[in-house]
Formats: structure tokens, sequence, C-alpha cells
């Protein structure tokens, strides 16, 4: 993974020489003044962990997977949100941990966080390192130092089990190698987000992810029917059947806890069969109403498309233009992608359901050439926003979600927000997931950086935070809370619910290491 941006520094995409002119152009964006800082120039500061605590950690994990130097510290500073790239691109590893320890099993954990409770040293739980609401950056404040717990050598499929088809993986599987794992007994967890590339399973349940087929095969949180947590108190072993009247589901406690209530060692996992047929295919509905309308209704039906999402107008016309073509005037409508995985009939039988009730709602089918499109490009977008920063424009996600209802008042009033605060930027927004009762806006903006771009995007996303809250949806669908989102998230649940969440953490973390300063209000 690149310290300062996304991915495979091979796949690094190029702007094309007409996006750059119509960024000038359309948006005022100008190269940087001050070229991006080299590997070598990140500033780091100096250790602050007791004398003798490292030692302590190599004797729990073994010497080798205790790392302090530069390469490590810096690997493993923040996540990946854009202030994050920012701030790595201007060189400030401020955030750094004093230490990386990567432990090798459940009891290994279990023991760092004895020795780290003990010191009074901070725990930042590390996945793929991908959070982009600031859920790696602990509070120093009253810690004698950070380290970060990288799982990824908790990297087994430790059991799969075709008869309840649920498989027990670890945390630190990476998507892929997750998906690689199960391939070999011809299941899959049809988890595919777009950091899927990088993101672990443990980062899945931990931030309550949700995945581009979620529509088909449910949230990550929805999979998760048992796990085994590391606490500083002990263990916690959570999940025994499908479904249990046995009292409030405390598995429910650790989803979305961000690592500050324990240390996900072991996940056990719905399955799927792994699909012998995946087809895509593209809609076009008159406006955003028309095919959220239609959404909806597919829905709230049963057997509906394993992938569902619509753009909004535009997004729709950036999406479908082609860098030499950009700047044209397109009236496109709204694009949406269908998307139908599983064995043949089952397949024939949903998509011809479907659109049924697509035509029906107005939507024009485009074949498959909008979809397959779709699928080819899912995982390219954050390479383009390496570009996009370099070449001195700010571009940044955003999400929430709410009940149907009340989505075209929430869609509305996070656009205004943003161009209130941003003045003239692109604001592209699309529905990304559906359910019965409501659906996820998930908002793209593209603006010119101002000299200060993250005072520029602070306040932004304050007023879009602000936006939402007013508006009646949530912070969060599937970002999670992280440092980011916490005052808004303790608007959301009130002063009860921050009570209640600070008293299970005292329980469970009375010293509280683990990743301070984040989620809990
Ligand atoms: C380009 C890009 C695209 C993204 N697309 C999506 C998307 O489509 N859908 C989506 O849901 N999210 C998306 N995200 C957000 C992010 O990928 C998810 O939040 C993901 O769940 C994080 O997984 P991770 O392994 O990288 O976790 P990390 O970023 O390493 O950690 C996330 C949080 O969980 C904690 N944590 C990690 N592992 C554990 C563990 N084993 N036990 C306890 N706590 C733990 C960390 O301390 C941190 O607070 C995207 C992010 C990027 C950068």
């Amino acid at each position: 993974m690149l310290w300062s941006g996304w991915g495979d520094p091979a796949k690094a995409a190029e702007l094309p020489a007409p996006v750059r002119r119509l960024l000038g152009e359309a948006l005022g964006v100008r190269e940087p003044a001050v070229p991006a800082a080299t590997f070598g120039e990140v500033r780091l500061n100096a250790s602050t962990l007791p004398p003798g605590v490292l030692t302590l950690l190599a004797a729990v994990v073994g010497a080798d997977h205790v790392r302090s130097d530069d390469d490590a510290r810096i690997r493993h500073t923040r996540g990946k949100s854009t202030p994050d790239l920012l701030l790595m691109r201007a060189g400030d590893g401020s955030d750094a941990p004093d230490a990386v320890v990567l432990p090798g099993s459940h009891q290994q954990v279990v023991e760092v966080l004895g020795v780290c409770a003990a010191h009074r040293v901070a725990v930042v739980p590390f996945g793929g390192g991908t959070s982009v609401v600031g859920g790696l950056v602990a509070s120093r404040r009253g810690f004698a130092g950070v380290v970060a717990l990288d799982l990824a050598r908790l990297n087994r499929l430790v059991s799969a089990d075709p008869v309840s088809m649920i498989a027990e993986m670890e945390p630190g599987l990476r998507a892929p190698q997750a998906e690689q794992l199960l391939a070999g007994h011809g299941l899959t967890l049809g988890h595919f987000p777009q950091s899927y590339e990088y993101a672990t399973l443990g980062g899945f349940a931990a931030a309550r992810s949700s995945g581009q087929a979620s529509a088909g095969y449910g949230r990550f949180d929805d999979m998760v029917a048992g796990m085994t947590v590391a606490t500083p108190r002990g263990t916690l072993d959570l999940g025994r059947a499908p479904r249990s009247a046995a009292g409030p589901d405390l598995r429910q406690v650790i989803l979305g806890s961000e690592g500050a209530f324990g240390v996900i060692t072991s996940l056990r996992l719905r399955v799927h069969r792994a699909p012998s047929l995946r087809v895509y295919e593209g809609w076009r509905f008159g406006g955003f109403a028309a095919g959220t309308a239609a959404m909806r209704r597919l829905a709230q039906e049963e057997a509906g498309p394993t992938v569902l999402r619509l753009s909004d107008e535009t997004e729709t016309m950036i999406g479908l233009a082609k860098p030499a073509e950009l700047g044209a005037s397109s009236e496109s409508g709204c694009l949406m992608v269908a998307g139908y995985e599983g064995e043949p009939g089952d397949v024939a039988y949903r998509r011809e359901r479907a659109a049924k009730a697509l035509a029906e709602a107005g939507g024009v089918c485009l074949g498959p050439e909008p979809g397959e499109a779709w699928a080819r490009g899912r995982y390219s977008a954050p390479y383009l926003r390496d570009s996009l920063l370099a070449a001195g424009a700010t571009v940044e996600t955003l999400e929430t979600a709410c009940f149907w209802s009340g989505l075209p008042r929430l869609y509305d009033a996070v656009r205004l927000a943003l161009t209130g605060s941003l003045g003239s930027p692109l604001v592209m927004c699309h529905v990304s997931h559906v359910y019965a009762t409501g659906a996820s806006l998930y908002f793209t903006v593209v603006t010119a950086q101002a000299p200060d771009p993250l005072g520029q995007w602070a306040a932004a996303k304050r007023a879009a935070s602000e936006a939402i809250l007013r508006a009646g949806g949530t912070i969060s669908h599937h970002h999670g809370v992280g440092r980011d989102h916490r005052e808004a998230y303790a608007v959301e649940i009130g002063d009860l619910g921050g009570e209640i969440l600070r008293g299970i953490k005292e329980r469970l973390d009375p010293e509280g290491i683990l990743n301070p300063g984040v989620l809990i209000p």
C-alpha cells in the first residue's frame, strides 16, 4: 500500500490532459505550490514508549514482530481519508505510533493488552489501515506511548462448515485473501467494498462495513454469526446460534466498536455458495427521483438484484463522459447498475422480475455494457483520487442513510451544505445501498484546493454533518465514527447513549488504552 495514497503505486492513474484542462476551467484547480513530501521527508516525533516496554512486548510476540523503525511507523500512520492523505503529502507524521506489534494468536493479543494496560500504553488495532474516519488516530493524552496492533499475522481460514454455511476466519485476512481461501471450498463471503483490495475482515466487523453487493449478500455485520474478542479484562466469545432470545445480543456491542472495546481475534461468518454466473446491466431513468422510486420498489420486493446502485444526474454525466468529451453537455438522465449473482436459473428469475418492475417504473434497459464497465472500474476510483490531489483538487466522499420518505430532503440538504461551504464544487451522489425501509446516499465532492485544504474540507464536512443530522440522517451508513464523526455521533445517540458507551468502555477497558479518542463521545 502506498504510504501517502492508495494501493499499488504501479497502478497509479494518470489524469488525461482534457480532464486537467477542465478542472482548471470549470473548478479553478491549480497545481499546488509545494510538491508532495517524499518518504524520507516525513517528520516523525521521537518515541515516548518507556524503556523496557518493547522488550516486554517482544517477549510476548517475538522480537521479529515488534517494529519501531521509521518505515513501519509511517506505514501505520492514520488511515486513507483525504485529510489523512493531505497530511502525509505534507510530510506530517505526527500521528505515527511509537511501535508496531504483530501478534500471532488470540493469547498473544490478550498478553499484549496486559503489558500495555500495565504501562499505560494506548493500543490501536490495525487491520488494512483503510479507515476514512480517523479510526486509527489514538489520542496520546495521558498515555506513555501508542502502539499499533497490526493483525496481519492472524490470517487463517480456521474452518469451513458447509452444513451450517459458516466459516471461521481470522481478522487479519484481507478480503481478496479471504475470498481466495473460501473459493477453495466453493464458497464466497460476497463482501466487495471499494476498499476490497486492502481492507480486512476484522476492520469490516469493527467498522460495520457495507459492500457493493450488500443488496444481495447483506452488510458485513449481518454476516457475523459469532466472534472471539480479546479485551483488557479477558476474552468474550459471542454467538452460538443463528438467532437467540437469550438477552440482548452482545455481538452488536462489538460490531462497530472500532477497536475501543476489544480486539476481534476470530470471526464466524455466514458464507454463500460461490455464484456460477454474474450479470451486471445498466438502466437509465429520466431523473434521480424516478430512479430512487424504482429502487424502493425493488428493495421492497423479495428476490431483487445482488448489486443495485443509482447515480444522480451529475455523477451519471461525469461517469458516462469519455475524458476527451468531458465538458460537452450531455443530458444523460440517471444511470442505475443492477447486478445479479447466483446460479443461472435463479439469476434469470430475479433478473426478469426486476426488469419488469424497472421498466414499469420508467426505466430503459441499456444492456450489459454500462454494468460491465462499472464492474471493471469498481476499484479504480481511489487511484484517481491520488492524481486529483496531486493536480490541486480536493476530492473526498461522505455517506449517510435515512428512511425512504426522508431521502429527497437529505439529498438536497447535503448538496446545499457542500455548495454553501465550498463555493462551486462538483458534487456527485449515488444511492449506494438499499433496504425495504430506506437507503444510503454516497456523495463525492471535487473542488479546487484552497491554500489551507485541511481547513477548507473541515468546514465543508462540518456543514455537511450538521445538515445530515438536521435532515434526520445517520452520520454514517458504512464508514463508521472514528474521530471525525464523534461529535455528530454524540448528537445522534444523545447523552444517555453516550453514557452507556462510556460505561461499557469502563468495564471492558478500565485503563482506557484501546483506541482512546475514537468513537466514544
Ligand atoms: C478508497 C476507499 C474505499 C472505501 N470503500 C468502502 C466501502 O465501499 N464500504 C465500506 O464499508 N467502507 C469503505 N471504506 C472504508 C474502510 O475500508 C472500511 O471502514 C473498512 O471496514 C476498514 O477495514 P480495515 O481492515 O482497513 O480497518 P482499519 O482501517 O485498519 O480499522 C478500522 C477501525 O477498526 C478497528 N479495527 C481494525 N481491526 C480490528 C480488529 N480486529 N478488532 C477490533 N478493532 C479493529 C481500527 O482500530 C479502526 O478503528 C473505504 C475506504 C477507502 C479508503
